[in-house]
């Protein structure tokens, strides 16, 4: 690759003498690229296939956006530093701020987490909300315009260099010829669903090689009025984690307007059901009543809405292949997780964040592959994570789920944190960071840490589901 591949250093083949970037997708990881890229392009156009709804409705494009949306602190961290003052503008439009572990009843592996003061918090709002708080901010931006209701069909140019993408109208006319819009750097932000790799092919180049590991797992949720507050005024909460010993998962998590999004899920074969009554029975297969309990005196505000396509996909753009300068990919389109993991979103902040910083590094031309590799690395904790989780759980199957010849040690000691980590303060914190993605899994290693993992037998964890935080000291 030389420096006229570079993203970075764009000709002007769209003829109108400017820098020209396209990002294909206007949802999280399409409009933080689109952000990053008005620091270096004349003009940033965002093509979306919905139209952008006025305030937190739901959008067709993002059929997720019904279900629970969890936003990690690495994720926070990084929204945070690519736009000033985000966290408090979330928290000022109700968000709730949830601390970990002491704000939310957690099952796990057979043991109720104890409720130990927070080492980290997410935020549980809904994803409409936090979309359109993004959304707002980004397209303040003059540099940056979008059009939308217009589905990019595919891509012009050659197996070389990009010159932009295939637009078609959403009219609802399918004989509706396409148009071009030139371009001189094209970013796939369009989401799990992507047909990136069908583009590059018809434009004679190759599609990346795709890992998956996917376990079947589907997501039922719907939105409940709690009659009683989950668990009493100090609980914000409950979950239960899968696990291949409880494949079933769910919880209750607050939304901005002081109602619970309720989620249960199961693996193929036996998915949640979305039929009112066969939603709250199916609450029963968790480990212990509670939710049951809960959805039987809440009010549902909601129909149940399902979710199947849940499968760890990674797509392989960094690897050598015959594919154009000028394309790069991003987000779920990029690398998509198993979303019991809450990951998506704060991977797509952190990917902004190294397209940020790939662009601004003054020692090294920001190639196409360079940029490209940079993309792929702030993923890579996120899908050990979740493909390392996956590749144990029941019935996965994929051409990723074998693992590696150091797998077998790493995933006993892992497992041997998991059975400390709820009970153990340092464990804890330690665990709860690298899940939280604002640590290295090196965290893990530290020697307070590993001296509990490897010497200590499991902290005592409570034996029934604990109605009120811990205080510091006790
Ligand atoms: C059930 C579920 C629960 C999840 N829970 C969490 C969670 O708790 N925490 C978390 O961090 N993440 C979660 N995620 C992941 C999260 O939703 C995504 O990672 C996040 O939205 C970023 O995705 P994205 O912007 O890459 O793609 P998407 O949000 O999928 O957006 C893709 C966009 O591209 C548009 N588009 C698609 N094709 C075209 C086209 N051809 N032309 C023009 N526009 C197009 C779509 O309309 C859409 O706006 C969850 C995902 C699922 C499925």
């Amino acid at each position: 690759m030389n420096s006229a591949d570079g993203v970075g250093r764009w000709g002007e083949v769209d003829g109108s003498g400017g820098r020209h970037a396209v990002v294909v997708g206007g949802s999280l990881a399409g409009l933080l690229a689109a952000h990053v890229l008005a620091g270096y392009a004349d003009r940033v156009t965002v093509v979306e296939r919905d139209r952008f709804p006025d305030g937190t409705t739901p959008r067709p494009g993002v059929p997720q956006g019904r279900h629970p949306h969890v936003l990690l602190e690495g994720g926070q961290s990084a929204l945070e530093s690519l736009l000033p003052g985000f966290l408090a503008e979330l928290r000022a439009a109700g968000a709730p701020r949830v601390g970990m572990p002491s704000d939310l009843v957690l099952w796990q592996s057979g043991r109720w987490h104890r409720r130990l003061p927070a080492t980290t918090h997410i935020y549980t709002g809904s994803r409409a909300q936090l979309e359109e708080l993004v959304r707002r901010r980004v397209l303040a931006n003059p540099v940056i315009s979008t059009v939308e209701g217009t589905d990019v069909v595919g891509l012009f140019g050659d197996a070389s260099r990009l010159r932009g993408v295939l637009l078609r109208d959403r009219s609802g006319d399918a004989r509706a010829e396409h148009r071009d819009l030139a371009a001189d750097l094209v970013v796939d932000a369009s989401g799990s669903g992507t047909k990136a790799p069908q583009w590059l092919t018809a434009i004679g180049a190759e599609a990346p090689h795709e890992e998956t590991i996917d376990t079947g797992l589907a997501y039922a949720s719907r939105v409940y009025r709690g009659r009683s507050g989950v668990l009493g005024g100090d609980t914000a909460g409950y979950y239960v984690y899968p696990s291949p010993d409880q494949v079933h998962a769910g919880g209750a998590l607050p939304l901005e307007d002081g109602s619970h999004l309720v989620i249960v899920s199961g693996l193929r074969g036996d998915e949640p059901p979305t039929g009112d009554d066969e939603f709250v029975t199916y609450a029963k297969r968790l480990p212990h009543p509670l939710l049951h309990r809960w959805l039987d005196e809440a009010e549902p505000l909601s129909p149940a809405f399902g979710y199947r396509r849940t499968a760890n996909v990674r797509r392989r753009y960094d690897l050598p292949g015959h594919r154009p300068a000028g394309f790069l990919a991003t987000g779920d389109a990029l690398c998509t997780f198993n979303p019991i993991y809450g990951q998506g979103m704060a991977v797509a902040a952190l990917s902004a964040v190294a397209l940020r910083d790939a662009l601004a590094d003054p020692r090294r031309t920001p190639t196409t592959r360079r940029v490209q590799r940079a993309l792929l690395a702030a993923s890579r904790q996120a899908w050990d994570i979740s493909a390392g989780a996956d590749r144990k759980m029941p019935g996965a199957v994929g051409n990723a789920v074998g693992g590696g010849p150091g797998d077998r040690v790493a995933d006993w000691y892992l497992r041997r944190v998991q059975e400390c980590y709820s009970g153990d303060p340092a464990v804890g914190r330690a665990f709860r960071s690298v899940l939280s993605l604002s640590a290295p899994v090196t965290a893990l290693f530290a020697p307070p840490v590993a001296r509990s993992v490897l010497f200590r037998p499991p902290a005592p964890t409570p034996t029934e589901p604990p109605t009120a935080p811990e205080q510091p000291g006790t």
